[in-house]
């Protein structure tokens, strides 16, 4: 049969401007940082080096916590009203500038245009516009006279969903009252970077949002700063493990999103070939660079060899890389450092015993790419199918009965989410109700509301974004 030719159809990137280096974000101003140093930011795809961001340090944190006082000072006085007409301004802008902002988190992140084009940004905005609505009903929502915003709120994010993340804990802080000391991650700052553009756009009040670019050691100064109050960080277990222990002789709030390694558990009454769409797309995702990825296909032992054929069917058929081109399900890996993580569990997992499949895609010469990789064969005591992998790679495990999926889904240490596929609403009640997870999908996964609550059990954090429980986790009762 004659194949056609694939055309590549290219998003444009000069709709974007970068700055050849960025300073630091305080008193509603890029300043030159104290550090006087600079770390460079890359594009994974092509290894290109597209600016140079500040890199913050102990004293640089200091200047954004002095700034954040004063703009505490006047955030403070500002009804919920007034808080929500910059926020509305600031939701407004972003759905405005869509486009730019889903280029710059294409280039510098590695993901395909055409997740940051249609499910990040539109996710930011709804997030945005979601929590302005909130701002001037606290009171009629839980009488907040007993409430307080916590003051100072030092924010972590990571860099799979680097605006998005922004946006759910930025978004949520400012609603409440309080002001915010932000830390992208190292790879990804740009388009929260972009983001502080907003916000002089919208003259937000100086030193109510402040961005301080840098590493861990960046991200370790604002934990410590004793004038900081609560602290939200997603991220790896382990930083999350540090950042507990670290304030745990504080009185200071405290939000953990960790990592996760979620069964998607598909029984043999599932509509198979939805079944298959939901596994690929709860997986192959954004690269699985997911705290939630459907990481671990939990399949009923009848159906394995049917739906397995057909699952390697469909992961042929995924395309793998420019991020830019509109065409591209799988985009570049974030970094170096992940890509060698990612390969070292993979080549643990053959080791092992497990089975791989891998599909037969070429992958360009420059940059970080893994093809999308399924395991069967696997144990549950296997690494593959009990640590986090954070790439494109499924870990099949199979079960009997109903009880046993539930005992195999809920050995591990994370609880953040989990998937049900099956014809049987009676058995999509029963399972949810045994599933140790935060959020539940059934016969769909990976979607996501403004309104609805995110956070995990376990070693997967506490606390929950989104929703009236993510505003109460930016409010404390007054002493
Ligand atoms: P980290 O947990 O190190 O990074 C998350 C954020 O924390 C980044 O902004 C990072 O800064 C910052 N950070 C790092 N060290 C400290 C510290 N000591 N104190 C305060 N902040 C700190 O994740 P990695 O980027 O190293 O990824 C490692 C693994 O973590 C991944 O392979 C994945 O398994 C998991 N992960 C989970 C995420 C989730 O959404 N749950 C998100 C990202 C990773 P910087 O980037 O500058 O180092």
């Amino acid at each position: 049969m004659n194949t056609w030719e694939y055309a590549e159809s290219i998003e444009s990137s000069s709709i974007v401007s970068i700055e050849k280096k960025y300073g630091i974000f305080f008193d509603g101003q890029f300043q030159s940082p104290n550090s006087k140093k600079y770390l460079k930011t890359i594009s994974p795809s092509t290894e290109e080096v597209l600016s140079s961001v500040a890199l913050g340090n102990k004293s640089d944190i200091d200047s954004a916590v002095e700034s954040a006082k004063s703009g505490l000072k006047v955030w403070s006085k500002l009804s919920g009203t007034q808080r929500a007409k910059y926020l509305f301004k600031l939701a407004r802008l972003i759905q405005e500038r869509s486009r730019e902002f889903a280029v710059l988190e294409s280039l510098d992140g590695g993901k395909p245009i055409k997740e940051s084009r249609d499910f990040d940004l539109p996710q930011v905005a709804a997030n945005f516009f979601y929590f302005a609505g909130w701002a001037d009903k606290l009171d009629i929502s839980w009488n907040t006279k007993g409430l307080k915003p916590y003051g100072i709120v030092g924010q972590i994010i990571p860099w799979n969903f680097p605006l998005l993340m922004l946006s759910w804990k930025v978004a949520p802080a400012l609603a409440t009252g309080n002001v915010v000391i932000l830390k992208p991650a190292e790879s990804t700052p740009l388009t929260a970077l972009l983001f502080a553009e907003l916000c002089q756009e919208v003259g937000l009040p100086p030193g109510v949002f402040n961005l301080v670019t840098g590493d861990g050691t960046t991200g370790a100064a604002l934990v410590q700063h004793p004038d900081v109050s609560k602290i939200a960080f997603t991220g790896s277990t382990a930083v999350g493990k540090y950042i507990q222990n670290e304030t745990a002789d504080r009185d200071i709030g405290l939000t953990l999103e960790l990592g996760g390694k979620a069964a998607n558990i598909v029984f043999n009454d599932a509509a198979i070939d939805q079944a298959v769409e939901g596994v690929v797309n709860g997986i192959f995702f954004n690269q699985g660079h997911v705290c939630c990825a459907g990481s671990r296909l939990v399949l009923q032992e009848d159906i394995h060899d049917e739906f397995v054929s057909k699952l390697e069917k469909r992961m042929q058929s995924l395309r793998v890389g420019n991020p830019l081109d509109k065409n591209t399900d799988i985009g570049a890996i974030n970094s170096k450092e992940q890509l060698d993580k990612i390969s070292s569990l993979v080549n643990e997992g053959i080791a092992e015993g497990g089975s791989i499949f891998q599909t037969d895609c070429d992958l360009p010469t420059d940059g970080y790419w893994f093809r999308p990789t399924l395991f069967t064969n696997a144990q549950p005591s296997y690494k593959i199918s009990r640590e986090e992998i954070f790439g494109p790679v499924l870990t099949t495990l199979t079960f009997r009965t109903p009880e046993e999926a539930i005992e195999i889904s809920n050995n591990t240490e994370y609880g953040l989410s989990a998937g049900i596929w099956t014809e049987k609403g009676s058995k999509i009640l029963w399972a949810a109700d045994r599933l140790q997870a935060g959020v539940i999908w059934a016969n769909t996964f990976n979607k996501f509301d403004p309104s609805s609550p995110f956070g995990g059990y376990k070693e997967s954090g506490f606390g929950r974004e989104g929703g009236r429980h993510g505003l109460l986790s930016y409010l404390k009762v007054q002493s």
